[in-house]
């Protein structure tokens, strides 16, 4: 892969730029967003590591006069900020994904791999349905900004709600997806994972924000009524 580190720290880019090398990608560095605009339309890249706070042009303008130059390589953000705002203007802005500084080199390199595998031309994979927002890769879950921990069957059922907002979705349906296999008379299991998964989501029994469809399964609206 051709990747392009915008960064200006000097330590950081080169300790990112040795961790690609090593797995035998070829690496350009640029320590301004003027220069990694030159470097953009210059050559062909399989994808770019963006630092937000650059001096002069910062990456959120970068990443704009990215998508506006109408090129669609993948764009991770590399961002100190932590609330949702900061995270969702950069996703407006046109990056595809965002990391949290500081972070190990071991989920740079997944989120990596997992940009590159998408094709460009899919949005982020980022959900968002009415006051919660859900981040596939890093596997987190927020609502109102407030971090949310779920143990992986909970966030396993909550993105596959998310991902079918507006439909019902049945308890097999539910089992298929995030147990991979059949439950024989065993729908008690996801009965209960809902209901924890309600008391974190502090939705009160009978839910508005994971309904209940009486006899057939569940649902999340994609609006509240
Ligand atoms: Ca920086």
């Amino acid at each position: 892969m051709k990747v392009l580190i915008v960064e200006d720290e000097a330590r950081l880019a080169s300790l990112i730029k040795r961790a690609l090398t090593e797995e035998g990608h070829t690496v350009e560095v640029a320590g301004t967003g003027e220069d990694a605009i030159s470097v953009l339309t210059s050559i062909s890249l399989d994808i770019v590591i963006l630092d937000v706070m650059l001096p002069g042009m910062n990456g959120l303008d970068v990443c704009r006069r990215v998508r506006k130059l109408k090129y669609s390589v993948p764009i991770l953000l590399l961002t100190a900020k932590s609330s949702i705002e900061d995270r969702v203007e950069g996703l407006d802005a046109g990056a595809d994904d965002y990391l949290l500084k500081p972070f190990a080199l071991a989920e740079l390199m997944a989120r990596l791999r997992a940009l590159t595998r998408r094709p460009a031309t899919v949005p982020n994979a980022h959900l968002e349905v009415l006051n919660i927002h859900l981040d596939p890769i890093g596997m987190y879950v927020w609502k109102d900004n407030e971090p949310i921990a779920l143990t992986r069957k909970e966030f396993g059922i909550l993105e596959y709600l998310m991902k079918n907002a507006g439909r019902v979705v049945t308890r097999d349906m539910i089992a298929n997806h995030v147990w991979d296999y059949d439950f024989l008379n065993t729908t008690n299991v996801i009965d209960v994972h809902i209901r924890t998964l309600r008391k974190k989501l502090g939705d009160a029994q009978p839910g508005t924000l994971i309904m209940t469809v009486r006899g057939v399964g569940y649902r999340m609206p994609k609006t509240i009524s």
